[in-house]
Formats: structure tokens, sequence, C-alpha cells
């Protein structure tokens, strides 16, 4: 029942659309337009001026004909820069790019795939339960449209059902992931003495030193294989002749279980204790949630459930726990249990961003077949 040119033609002509985080509009207005052609009511949110960024949220329904709770499918707007004038090379069952641009199948492959279900059904009358949508602008900069979504302001016949497809995995048909880590953010700035570095260094505290110091005590990279934490960013800029008083550095520590994140971040600051102890000067620590972890709240029976639907159209399934995380960690907090499957995309986030369109085949067949 799948038209498989229609969704290439679909895809291709998405991935035309340049919908980088932040300016997802000209994209946004595109879907907004397939959407109520394809019968579905609209809603939008409209919160994108909080992190500055220029699309709604689209929330979509279809009206099932079919009592019972229905299903959410889910994907983002924005694709990884750069993407603008994406040259398109074909290659058997492979979309790739000519290598100076991501593909921007991530996320437009999870749409394609969404797209071509609605239609799926819609030719062929099939009877459904209620079909909500929503696709979110700025996934890609710390699912800022997710976060941005004024809920109490979603109209109640268009809130979403409950359980949650989220079509936006890398790799394979078959990964359904159902559990993703929380995430915290850190900052640490160093405040020391400033000197002369060649007359009287020893009046002066190094704020490069402080940091060094911390950094040479604290567990970084995999710290159990529920957790890691990473350094991704140092600045100090100072001229050679002075002892610089101020450094900071930035990072994130991911896990599964929030208490451990939050032990963790208390040795980040006992170490800090030591080094002040030492050294003298000051510190100042702050780390926040960037988002919650994501777990099913159902004991797997959806995510399982997915499996299932894989397993007897022959497609090999599995369940899956992921590092990252997605659109789908935030509306965990609403309450909703999501599982994020894959469509086929694989080095996403580069250059050689690619889309195995069998994959992507498979993942529109097994949506269909769950829905129907
Ligand atoms: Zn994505």
């Amino acid at each position: 029942m799948i038209n498989k040119k229609r969704v290439l033609d679909n895809f291709l002509e998405m991935v035309n659309i340049y919908s980088p985080s932040k300016n997802e509009k000209e994209y946004g207005d595109y879907l907004i337009k397939k959407l109520e052609e394809l019968g579905l009511t609209i809603y939008l949110d409209n919160n994108f001026q909080d992190y500055s960024g220029n699309c709604p949220t689209i929330f979509a329904k279809l009206k099932g004909n079919l009592e019972g709770e229905g299903i959410t499918l889910a994907a983002h707007l924005d694709v990884i820069e750069p993407n603008k004038d994406v040259q398109i090379i074909i290659d058997g069952d492979i979309i790739r790019t000519d290598g100076r641009s991501t593909l921007g199948g991530d996320d437009k492959a999870g749409i394609a795939c969404i797209l071509e279900v609605i239609k799926v059904i819609k030719e062929n009358n099939m009877s459904h339960k209620d079909i909500f949508l929503i696709l979110t602008p700025g996934e890609e900069i710390g699912m800022a449209g997710a976060k941005s979504i004024n809920w109490e302001n979603v109209p109640k016949e268009m809130k979403p059902a409950k359980n949650m497809i989220v079509v936006d995995n890398a790799g394979q048909a078959g990964l359904v992931a159902h559990t993703a880590p929380s995430k915290y953010n850190f900052k640490i700035e160093f405040c020391g003495k400033k000197a002369h570095a060649g007359i009287e260094p020893e009046k002066g505290i190094n704020s490069i030193v402080m940091a060094g110091k911390v950094l040479s005590n604290i567990e970084i990279g995999r710290i159990d294989s529920f957790t890691t934490s990473n350094i991704g960013k140092i600045e100090s800029n100072f001229p050679t002749n002075v002892v610089p008083d101020n450094c900071y550095f930035e990072g994130e520590i991911r896990g599964h279980q929030e208490e451990r994140i939050l032990d963790i971040i208390e040795n980040y600051k006992s170490a800090c204790e030591n080094m002040k102890k030492e050294m003298g000067g000051e510190y100042i620590f702050s780390s926040f949630c960037d988002f919650p972890p994501l777990k099913p709240n159902d004991d797997l029976k959806f995510a399982k459930e997915f499996v299932q639907i894989y397993e007897s159209l022959g497609i090999k399934s599995e369940l899956k726990t992921i590092g990252g995380g997605s659109d789908s960690n935030i509306f965990a907090k609403e309450g909703y249990n999501s599982i994020i499957i894959g469509v086929g995309m694989y080095d996403v986030h580069t250059v050689e961003e690619n889309l195995h369109t069998l994959e992507l085949f498979k993942t529109i067949k097994a949506v269909l077949k769950y829905i129907s």
C-alpha cells in the first residue's frame, strides 16, 4: 500500500527546503499546508519567541472512526547545519549528499514516514483511532521547541494521545528505544588574582592552574555504564605576561539515575573546595537540569507491542536504551509514554549523513500496521 515513489519524491522535496534550528518557518508553512490538504485539524503553539525562533510547534489531528485512546506521532522540523543547497546523490537504496552539507534526513525522513502513513490511511479509507501529530522546531538546539510549548493552552480536543511514537532515531528499522538519560549542564568559573607574570608572579593566583587542578581531580568520560560526563569548553584569554584571574569551563553529565548525577555534581564541588584550600581564590559553581530522563511508565508494554509489530512483518526488532536526549525526554515530563524508532538514517549530524530507504519503508509499514 505504500507508494515508495511518492515517499522519495516527498522526501527530496522536503530536503530542499532549508530549515535550520530557529529558522524553520518556510518548512513549517509547507507542512501546515500539506496537513490541511490531507484534512487534519491544526493547532499551532507560537511560543517560539522564547528562544528567538520563527516557527510554531505544529499539533495536528486526524479524527479516528474507532473508539479508544489514539496514538501520537512526533518528529522535528529543524536540521543540523551545514544544510543549505543540498546536492543529492542517489546510490541505489541510499540517499546522501555530495559531502558539502548534511542531508537533513534527521528528521525529514521521520516526517516523510508520518506523511506517507496519513496518505495511505486516507486513500484506503482505513479504520483507525485518533491520530495526533506533534512536529517541533528547535529540537537540535536542546529541544528548545518542545520546551517552549505551553501545554495549558493546547485545546482539549487537540491534546495528543499519551502513547507516542517519535520517528527520529538513527539506525535501522526495528530499533525501539524507550529509555534515555537525563542531562545536567554545569559551569565552573575560577576567580584568581591578577599579577605581572615576570615581575611578581607570587602575588597572583592563576585561574587556569585552578581549573587544571580541578580538572585533574574529577571523573570525566564514562563514569559507569549508565553515566557519562564531558567538558566541552574552557576559556581564558590573557596576555602571557599576566597571571590570569579568570577562567571557566563548561560541561555536562548524563545518566539514567538522577541521584547519581547529583552525587557527581557534589564530587565536583568538593574538588573545587580542595583546590580552593590549596590555592586560594574563589570559584562559582552552577548547574541545571537541561532535560529529565525518559523512562517508560507502563512497564514497557507499549514498546514491546511495537517490537511485536516489527516481528510480525518479519523485521528483526530490539528494545534499546539510548545515550542522547530528544523531544521525548521533554514530553515525558508531561506524562507522555514515548518510543523512539529507527528510520534508516546513519551518520547523522555529519556531512556523511545518509538514508537507507529500504529501512525507511519498513518503518512506514510498521507504523501503518500499528495504527490500523
Ligand atoms: Zn533528530
